[in-house]
C-alpha cells in the first residue's frame, strides 16, 4: 500500500513537472512565480526521495495551479489523501475544485463523485447521498457509478428497499445486466427482508421477498436457505425438502448446514428411511463427516451404541476428523470401565477445545474465518465468499 501511494505521489510529481515545463513555454511572463513553483516541485520531490509523503502531499498541492491541464493531477491527489486516511484534505482538495470557474459537466461529475466517496470513507452518509442523488437528478452519464456508491451506503445503512431499487435501476444498464455480484448483492437484500419478516412471522410476505430474490440471482442459496426455513414453519415438508436437496445437490459444501432441517423435515413426516436413503446416497459421492454423523445418530437410535461405533470408527479411520473423534468418545465412554473412562472423559476435554478453538467457516476471498456463517464477509465486505470448511473427500480416494 505504501508503495502503491509513493508510485502514485511519483505519477503527480511528473504531472506536475510536466505541466511546469508548458507553463514555462506558453507563459513567459509568470517567470517569477514559475521560480516559486519550481522550487516546491523540487522541496516536494526532496520530500518524496527522503520518505516523507506527507509532506510532499502538502507541498505538491501548493505547486499545482489548478487549470485544465492539472485537473486529473488533483483528482489522482484526492483519491490518494483519502487512501491515505486524510479524508478532510481530500475533501478540501475536491471542493477547490469544485470551486473553480467554467469547469466541463464531465471534470464536475467525476469530482462530485470522488467528493462523495470522501464522505463515505468519513461516514458523512448523509451528505454523500444527498450529492449523489444531486448527479442523479441531472441524468448524467456519471449515473451508474452514482448508484453503485448509492448502494453501497444503502447497504450500509440496512436501507433495503433503496438498494433494491437503486440494483434495479443499475440492472437496466447493458454493462451491468450481467454482473453477477450486483445480482448476487440484491438478492441478499431481498433476503435480508424476508428475514425481518420471519422474525414478525410473516411468513407469506417473507416469502415474497424469496421470490423478489430469486428474480435478481435464481442461484441465491442463502434465499434456498430462507425458502426451505418458511415452508418448514408453514408445515410444508415436502416444499422444504426440496429446496434443502436442491442446496446439497447443487452446493455440496453446504451439506452440513441442511442435515439439521432436513432430519427435523423427514421427522415431522415420519419418514426417517427416506432421510436414510439420502444420507446414504450422499455419502456414497461424497465423504463429509457431517453426513457420517447424522448416519451414525439413526444407527444409534434403530439399533444401539454398538452398532453406531462401529460404523463411526469405520469412516475416522479412513478419514480422521475432530468431529467424528469426538462423537466416537462420546459414545464409547459410557460402555467402558471407571478407570478407562476417566481417561477418555480427559481425552473428550482436550477434544472438545479444540473443536471449540477451531473455525467452521472461512472466506474464500480475504481468509476471514469465523464460528459463524456469514452471508456478508464482515473482513472484505463480500457476498457470498464465507463458506464451511469442509472435512471431507471424495469417497471414491
Ligand atoms: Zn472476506
Amino acid at each position: 500500500m505504501e508503495n502503491f501511494a509513493i508510485y502514485i505521489l511519483l505519477i503527480v510529481a511528473i504531472g506536475v513537472g510536466w505541466t511546469i515545463g508548458r507553463l514555462s513555454k506558453v507563459a513567459k511572463k509568470r517567470a517569477i512565480s514559475r521560480g516559486s513553483i519550481y522550487q516546491d516541485y523540487f522541496v516536494g520531490l526532496n520530500f518524496l526521495l527522503n520518505d516523507e509523503p506527507d509532506e510532499a502531499i502538502d507541498t505538491f498541492i501548493k505547486a499545482l495551479e489548478i487549470n485544465s491541464e492539472t485537473i486529473d493531477s488533483h483528482l489522482a491527489l484526492g483519491a490518494l489523501l483519502r487512501r491515505r486516511g486524510k479524508v478532510d484534505k481530500a475533501i478540501q482538495v475536491h471542493q477547490a475544485l469544485l470551486a473553480r470557474p467554467s469547469l466541463s459537466q464531465s471534470v464536475i461529475d467525476a469530482t462530485r463523485i470522488q467528493l462523495a466517496r470522501d464522505y463515505i470513507t468519513s461516514g458523512l452518509l448523509d451528505r454523500a447521498e444527498r450529492l449523489l442523488h444531486e448527479i442523479l437528478s441531472e441524468d448524467s452519464p456519471a449515473q451508474w457509478e452514482v448508484l453503485t456508491l448509492l448502494i453501497t451506503i444503502y447497504q450500509t445503512e440496512k436501507e433495503w428497499e433503496k438498494a433494491i431499487d437503486c440494483s434495479r435501476r443499475l440492472l437496466k444498464n447493458v454493462g451491468y445486466r450481467k454482473n453477477s455480484e450486483t445480482r448476487a448483492a440484491a438478492a441478499h437484500y431481498c433476503c435480508e427482508l424476508a428475514e425481518n419478516m420471519i422474525k414478525q412471522e410473516q411468513f407469506r410476505t417473507a416469502r415474497e421477498h424469496i421470490r423478489r430474490a430469486f428474480s435478481f440471482d435464481r442461484k441465491s442459496i442463502r434465499a434456498s436457505f430462507t425458502l426451505a426455513s418458511i415452508e418448514q414453519e408453514l408445515g410444508n415438508y415436502k416444499a422444504a425438502i426440496k429446496e434443502l436437496d436442491q442446496i446439497r445437490l447443487n452446493t455440496p459444501e453446504f451439506v452440513s448446514q441442511v442435515l439439521g432441517p432436513l432430519a427435523q423435515c423427514y421427522e415431522e413426516l415420519s419418514n426417517l428411511s427416506e432421510y436414510e436413503k439420502l444420507l446414504t446416497t450422499s455419502l456414497n459421492k461424497e465423504l463429509d463427516i457431517s453426513v457420517v454423523l447424522s448416519l451414525s445418530d439413526l444407527l444409534r437410535q434403530r439399533e444401539g451404541d454398538e452398532s453406531a461405533i462401529s460404523f463411526l470408527y469405520g469412516y475416522v479411520n479412513k478419514k480422521p476428523s475432530l468431529a467424528g473423534l469426538m462423537e466416537l468418545l462420546r459414545l464409547q465412554i459410557p460402555n467402558t470401565d471407571e478407570k478407562v473412562s476417566d481417561n477418555l472423559k480427559l481425552l473428550e476435554q482436550i477434544v472438545n477445545r479444540l473443536l471449540i478453538k477451531s473455525s467452521a467457516y472461512q472466506c474464500n476471498h480475504c481468509g476471514y474465518e469465523s464460528r459463524k456463517l456469514y452471508w456478508l464477509c464482515p473482513s472484505c465486505k463480500k457476498w457470498d465468499c464465507i463458506k464451511p470448511i469442509v472435512e471431507a473427500e471424495s469417497a471414491a480416494n
